[in-house]
């Protein structure tokens, strides 16, 4: 049983994404501290209304261009074109985006960003340069096309939009595919960690496990499908996900199963990577993966992640709880339907 999706994406290290599902209850009760006041000016381009404040303009202008060549780029790859504005709203510092009253919990310093299902809203700070600042708006906006089009789907089928179900691997993954563009140095090292020291993971893993791995492993797979049948694929990919299951989905747009798939992918993975490490000459299972002993549990705690502003993550959930939420971060397991 796959995952039902949180309809919020939020930007977290691997601490947040690790939190305990309950730690909202620790915010229960409190209001968030608001230091000042922002007054907000709007940029309006033809698929988003930029709010941001005076200090900001030179580099909202900015933005509002990153916006729109993510979106020329995006609504190509996903053959989907949003029918309304959205708006995408801007903070100077992660402290003042710390306060906003767009998301009613509290900020901690490990959420970089966030995208909303509902208003259909990107929330982001600038913080870091310009082009970590672009890599996290374009994470962003993957999930803004991806509720788009779930919710459109919903709507042509007459079913919750909140009943789709897709796994972190999918939906992250493919944020980070589609705002990278590549497998960046990052995850070529967690690829490689893994290959070698056995906690690679087969599609049937990931669909069970949600955590800093879907992220990277996610991405690599996006990649690899990219790299064989083509980009554009990515868009129908995820139309026919949302409405037949992941399984179907892939069967009747690649042509192979997951379990092929997943297959296939591996060996790529691992060649190379086998090739360049005579160390590792131990038996080699039938998943590809070169490493003598296979534990997909084992992953190092301490290997290189990104820090808060370059990493893309974030959380649609992994609920269990029977959740039909459109806010709030799966780190925190939300089961409201709040949005603010
Ligand atoms: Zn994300």
């Amino acid at each position: 049983m796959m995952h039902r999706l949180l309809l919020v994406s939020v930007l977290a290290v691997l601490a947040t994404v690790l939190a305990p599902a309950d730690a909202s209850a620790q915010y229960f009760g409190r209001n968030k501290v608001q230091y000042r006041a922002f007054d907000f000016q709007i940029i309006s381009t033809e698929h988003f209304d930029v709010y941001f404040y005076e200090e900001e303009r030179e580099a909202a202008l900015d933005a509002a261009r990153m916006a729109e060549r993510a979106y020329a780029r995006l609504s190509r790859l996903l053959q989907h074109e949003f029918k309304e504005k959205k708006p995408i709203i801007l903070y100077a510092s992660h402290a003042e985006f710390q306060q906003t009253n767009t998301y009613p919990y509290a900020i901690e310093e490990g959420m970089g960003a966030f995208a909303e299902a509902q208003k259909g809203r990107v929330v982001i700070p600038f913080i870091g340069s310009y082009a970590e600042f672009d890599h996290v708006l374009r994470h962003e906006l993957v999930h803004a096309f991806q509720y788009d089009i779930m919710f459109k789907n919903a709507a042509l089928d007459n079913v919750n939009p909140f009943s789709i179900s897709l796994p972190l691997w999918f939906i992250e993954g493919m944020a980070e595919y589609l705002s990278i563009g590549h497998i960046d140095a990052i995850t070529a090292a967690w690829l490689r960690d893994a290959v070698l020291s056995g906690y690679f993971r087969t599609i049937g893993e990931m669909n069970r496990r949600n955590d800093y791995l879907s992220y990277r492993f996610g991405q690599a797979l996006w990649a690899y499908i990219g790299s064989k049948w083509g980009d554009e694929v990515i868009g129908l990919l995820l139309n026919r996900a949302t409405r037949v299951g992941l399984s179907r989905a892939f069967e009747t747009t690649l042509g192979v199963s997951l379990a092929e798939l997943s297959q296939e992918w591996a060996t790529a993975v691992a060649a190379p990577i086998c090739r360049r490490s005579p160390s590792s000459t131990g038996p080699r299972p039938s998943h590809g993966p070169c490493c003598a002993t296979r534990n997909p549990s084992r992953a190092p705690a301490t290997f290189p992640r990104p820090s808060r502003r370059t990493e893309a993550s974030s959380p649609f959930s992994p609920s269990t709880r029977g959740s039909t939420s459109i806010s709030g971060s799966w780190t925190r397991g939300r089961a409201s339907s709040r949005n603010a």
